[in-house]
């Protein structure tokens, strides 16, 4: 892909979405920290399920730290992995006081060296709650850098260094967010929306999904001629979709909903 495609893809993404936001519920980073190791492999709105009752109860590490294993468990326990998520977050809790007077430190190497803190939760926290130009690679960016073709790469770290490297600085902060929701909203993995995607003129996915308008239109053109005309304009009508309003709305309201969504 062209530099003049990429910056143009993110010129849209920052239109329509121009302070995207994490879908995951926190009030400091510490709440953030604790929601993002306990989003790896689960989803968002189970994890705010889980916080939202967790953190009016207990929502610094100290408070954390007190619960234990066994009180902490309950909260999370309709989460993926919810017993080795436990076991780090306590540990980290622990570590936050001993080292880091209780303060999520902001620095990766810091951030690495705490049970359940990973390169992709380090990037995440560092990016949101100290504004530092990472790009977290999950399933979802993963998936819209390679299909797009913006950074294309066999792994996590490939897509990564692509993803620094090829996106212009002035779109660097917010590159993480703009992926993530075009890649949960729009350029999802089973069936991307490509006929309703703000981009698709500039993705260089070759396998895209056919706008059924299109599809329809071929169909009716492939009436015969020779039927009489009221048989030919059934068959016309039968081949066209209900209605085309829906689809058109759908567009903008995709897009706010990316917006409002982050
Ligand atoms: S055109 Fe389709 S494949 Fe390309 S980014 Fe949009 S939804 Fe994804």
């Amino acid at each position: 892909m062209n530099p003049q495609k990429r910056h143009e893809i993110f010129r849209r993404w920052r239109e329509a979405a121009p302070h995207p936001k994490s879908d995951l519920a926190y009030a400091s980073t510490f709440e953030l920290l604790v929601a993002v190791i306990l989003s790896a492999q689960a989803t968002d709105k189970g994890v705010n399920v889980a916080t939202r009752k967790l953190y009016p109860v207990a929502n610094t590490p100290a408070a954390i730290l007190a619960l234990g294993i066994e009180g902490l468990t309950p909260y999370i326990a309709t989460i993926g992995l919810y017993k080795a998520k436990a076991k780090n977050v306590i540990e980290t809790c622990r570590l936050l006081i001993e080292r880091h007077g209780g303060e999520v430190p902001g620095s990766r190497e810091q951030l690495e060296a705490l049970p359940g803190v990973g390169r992709k939760t380090a990037n995440v926290v560092l990016n949101i709650a100290f504004g530092e130009p990472t790009i977290a690679v999950d399933t979802h960016n993963f998936r819209v850098a390679n299909r797009t073709g913006i950074a294309p790469g066999k792994n996590v770290d490939i897509v990564e260094r692509g993803l620094i490297k090829f996106v212009p600085d002035e779109f660097k902060l917010h590159a993480h967010h703009w992926l993530i929701l075009h890649g949960r909203y729009v350029c999802k993995a089973q069936k991307p929306d490509c006929p309703n995607c703000l981009i698709s003129d500039l993705c260089e996915y070759k396998a895209k999904t056919p706008d059924p308008l299109v599809q329809s239109m071929k169909k009716s053109a492939a009436v015969p001629t020779n039927l009489p005309a009221k048989a030919r304009a059934a068959r016309v009508s039968k081949a066209l979709p209900p209605k085309r309003s829906a689809t058109k709305a759908s567009r903008p309201a995709a897009v706010k909903k990316t917006a409002k969504a982050r």
